[in-house]
């Protein structure tokens, strides 16, 4: 083995310290499939077992990478499970052990930091014995910064830059760099990363996020050599990366003969087609096929010392590809559900597009006219509905009712509107039948209540119907404004109060923005999304005789707002006017979603 300056100082330096070892020749993946067993708390169902490159085999790259001399910078853009961060706490690992030097962990908050030292790498240290292997006790081990006798682990806040300031580091990670806080007259903290890792010879930066609003890890990204990850497909032997658009699972068969999905088809059969001859890679098949992957750059302009790579949920051990075309046929025509597919699932950017809504788009929806097939006047449908059903939205004394029909196409129809002040009246006009194509009485078959600000009094009157076989039943319903939505449509049981006491009562809540988007897109791109067969909103042929419903459905739109600390722009909603016929439509949207699986079982949609 030779050895060269830099082997020799570290030689000299490490015997002094009596703690030199010379470095091994295997490879840090190598030396954790030989060594490193998962702690408990990382994987429960595979604890005390050795770990395995063999699950993600594409993070060794950034092992063989991080073991070689000389500086550089290693971006990773990727989608939200990939195990990235169980690679790097290995490296971080092996780096205690074989290659003593101050380390930084930066994630963006304080307790962020804290939860990964304490809940991940002191369990990977300590359930291995690490400690004893480099003769340091148990205290070394700090909450947030590990004080050994060559080495030194900080895990850094991305929030409290001034904790950075006066350390020099070796190698610095940084997770979630696009949720990492921009820093008046600092710049970004790969800026100050920069500045913290100058002086060492070996030293690096590795980085990883999923992009977010600031998507400085594309900006990063496309400064590297945009590594592909390729491996030979089992069909041909074709070596080549898996591309989102090669995810197949719209073709015939994956369809009902009305074209619906087949969800469940989708579910085990969604398959990568291969580039060259078209055969199929199923998800059973990618961890043995993956196992020989290649890093493969497609940068020619990148600088030499900069390494990225772009990885998505394709390649998740814990991601199928079946869940995948689910998610996608989910999101389909939703800008929020786009935006959270497109960022946390295939690792890319998304930028969705605001829209004024303008009285012309909103009459655009109506129907044709008389004697084409979608003319229809206010109180009629022009088709028998798969779902019928009324909503009420409460604002003040006023009370706004819609009645909303689901025509087999799976398109929104708004068949009539009425403006009350009494409940009663509201929830009694559910009984007023619909006019169908031939004449024949139609009726809502359950209808929907927004709490409002009189939850007991809404949970009250629907409680009263409910218990009565008779009445059409009315459920209470709520809009929440949350972000990063988990769940579009989620049940509760809810105190009734009142002559009910503690009695419960089932209470839908929905997510808002979400429904609010697609709404938007409904109304401002009908053409594009008819053509794409996507589900659109109808208006009655004769609505202008009364407007004031398409003022409203106007009356909220989406604007980018600035934050001024932060610098970051994130969209907003702005309302300019009463929007009460908008929320009961949102509603009856929202409905659709856990009615449509119900009725799609039965047979009756598609
Ligand atoms: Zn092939």
């Amino acid at each position: 083995m030779k050895y060269g300056a830099t082997d020799v100082r570290q030689f000299v330096v490490g015997v002094m310290l009596g703690i030199y070892k010379p470095e091994p020749a295997e490879e840090i993946y190598e030396w954790a499939e030989r060594v490193l067993r998962i702690p408990a708390t990382e994987n429960p169902e595979m604890a005390g077992m050795l770990w395995s490159s063999a699950h993600s085999p594409y993070v060794r790259e950034l092992m063989r990478w991080v073991k070689r001399p000389g500086k550089g910078e290693f971006w990773i853009r990727k989608s939200s499970q990939t195990g990235f961060t169980m690679a790097v706490l290995i490296i971080i690992c092996w780096m205690i052990v074989h290659r003593p030097c101050p380390m930084g962990y930066a994630i963006n908050s304080i307790e962020e930091a804290k939860k990964i030292s304490k809940i991940r790498l002191q369990k990977w240290i300590t359930y291995n014995n690490l400690l004893e292997e480099i003769g340091e006790e148990e205290d070394s081990l700090n909450n947030l910064t590990f004080f050994f006798r060559s080495a030194t682990v900080y895990m850094l806040s991305a929030a409290t830059t001034g904790d950075w300031q006066n350390k020099t580091i070796d190698i610095l990670i940084m997770d979630e760099l696009d949720i990492h806080e921009h820093h008046e007259g600092q710049g970004t903290t790969v800026d100050m990363a920069r500045g913290r890792v100058k002086r060492s010879k070996n030293s690096k930066i590795i980085g990883f996020s999923t992009p977010g609003d600031t998507d400085q890890i594309t900006i990063e990204y496309k400064k590297g050599s945009m590594d592909e990850v390729r491996f030979p497909f089992p069909c041909c032997g074709h070596v080549q990366a898996m591309k989102k658009e090669n995810l197949v699972f719209s073709t015939k068969e994956f369809k009902d003969l009305a074209g619906g999905y087949l969800m469940d088809k989708v579910k085990s059969d969604a398959y990568i087609k291969c580039e060259m001859c078209g055969g199929r890679l199923f998800d059973y098949q990618k961890r043995a096929a993956m196992q020989a992957c290649e890093y493969v750059a497609t940068n020619p302009k990148a600088d030499p010392a900069i390494r990225s790579v772009h990885i998505w949920d394709a390649y998740s051990p814990f991601v199928t590809f079946g869940e995948i075309a689910v998610a996608w046929i989910q999101a389909d025509g939703n800008p929020e559900l786009l935006e959270g597919l497109y960022r946390r699932n295939f690792g890319e950017p998304y930028e969705r597009t605001g829209a004024v809504l303008k009285h012309a788009d909103v009459l655009a929806c109506r129907g044709g006219v008389v004697g084409t097939p979608t003319y229809y006047e206010r109180g009629h449908v022009p088709f028998i509905p798969i779902w019928l059903t009324q909503i009420t939205d409460v604002q003040g004394d006023v009370r706004k009712t819609i009645k909303l029909a689901i025509c087999p196409k799976g398109n929104f129809w708004i068949v009539d509107w009425k403006v009350t002040l009494s409940l009663a009246e509201a929830f009694d006009w559910i009984d007023v039948p619909v006019i169908g194509p031939n004449g024949e009485e139609l009726y809502c078959t359950e209808g929907f209540c927004d709490e409002g600000h009189i939850a007991k009094t809404i949970r009250e009157e629907c409680m009263d119907r409910i218990q009565v076989d008779s009445l059409v039943p009315i459920w209470p319903v709520k809009g929440v404004d949350v972000e990063n939505v988990t769940e579009l449509v989620s049940t509760n049981f809810r105190y009734i109060g009142g002559n009910y006491g503690d009695e419960e009562i089932l209470v839908y809540s929905i997510a808002d923005r979400p429904f609010k988007w697609e709404i938007i897109y409904m109304l401002s791109q009908r053409e594009k999304r008819l053509k794409g067969g996507k589900p659109v909103i109808f208006l009655p042929t004769d609505t202008e005789e009364d407007d004031d419903i398409i003022a409203e459905l106007c009356n909220e739109h989406p604007y980018k707002k600035k934050n001024k600390t932060t610098n970051k722009e994130k969209w907003d909603w702005k309302k300019t006017g009463p929007n009460d016929f908008l929320d009961t439509l949102k509603y009856g949207i929202a409905m659709w979603t856990i009615k449509r699986p119900l009725l799609r079982k039965e047979g009756r949609a598609a």
